[in-house]
């Protein structure tokens, strides 16, 4: 397995790839890799002749109060990981490699990033966009894969794709859990004991709505407002959003 730091590079390497006629996949991440990511890396071992994993901490979808300096960062472990599950090259650029001085081109979505986790987080999908845009151009893959347990991400991507005629194929890859049901992230490991805990009714909650939704309950907002009694039962939560939507438009149903 190859670490690859610049673009031109990495092009040099997809355009020897592509001569060949082999096919791309491409796991975009930010590093501090669990199952999570390594799910998405088998998916794509499994779909296409060379697998690229991103690792890159993106500088444009961190709002000015959020963690991009604490953001967990260990290139050495991430390589091993992604060395063991079969992956070709770790693309691994610096923020001045990505976004050079006079940097001034960014892909801005309407509406599809204004609801959810877009209305807490301005900014967010216009950083989300533009790097995995750029990705997309850098890597030429055939198939992306991206987690639905960022759930708004994979639509407003899929959009992306559609709207601009993007030449990837947008795979997504089903939520890997704890074996109590929290959803791994790398953000995890901020939790006190104590928050771990509590972390977990947001997956009680939602396997809650799915429990009655499969015991025929059609009223999205009774749904709902079990699931936040749910959540608001525990001292440590505070919710920003518990809402049921469309996968396409992200319209409430
Ligand atoms: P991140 O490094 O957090 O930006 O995530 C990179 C990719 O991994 C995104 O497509 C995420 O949706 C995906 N991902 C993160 N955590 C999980 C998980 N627990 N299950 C499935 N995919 C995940």
């Amino acid at each position: 397995m190859e670490i690859i730091t610049t673009v031109a590079e990495m092009k040099a390497r997809v355009a020897a790839w592509k001569a060949e006629g082999l096919t791309i996949g491409l796991t975009p991440t930010m590093g501090a890799l669990h199952e999570g990511h390594m799910s998405l890396m088998e998916a794509a071992r499994s779909a296409c002749d060379r697998v690229v994993t991103s690792v890159f901490v993106n500088p444009l979808q961190f709002g000015p109060d959020e963690d991009y300096d604490n953001y967990p960062r260990d290139l050495e472990r991430d390589a091993g990981i992604a060395e063991s599950k079969g992956v070709d090259v770790v693309f691994h650029p610096n923020v001045e490699e990505m976004y050079p001085e006079n940097y001034n081109t960014y892909v801005v979505m309407e509406t599809l990033t204004d609801t959810l986790c877009g209305a807490s987080r301005p900014g967010h999908f216009r950083g989300v966009c533009t790097v995995v845009n750029k990705l997309f151009n850098i890597v030429q893959p055939d198939k992306a894969f991206f987690g639905q347990k960022d759930a708004q991400q994979l639509a407003v991507i899929r959009r992306m794709v559609r709207d601009l005629n993007m030449n990837v194929q947008v795979v997504g890859c089903p939520i890997v859990r704890e074996e109590d049901g929290l959803a791994k992230s790398s953000r995890n490991t901020y939790l006190s004991a104590e928050e771990r805990t509590a972390a977990l009714v947001l997956s009680r909650a939602v396997a809650e709505g799915q429990r009655l939704m499969e015991a025929g309950e059609r009223s999205a907002a009774t749904v709902l407002d079990a699931m936040k009694q749910l959540i608001e039962a525990e001292p440590l939560a505070r919710i920003d959003y518990v809402e049921m939507v469309s996968w396409d438009g992200i319209k409430p149903v």
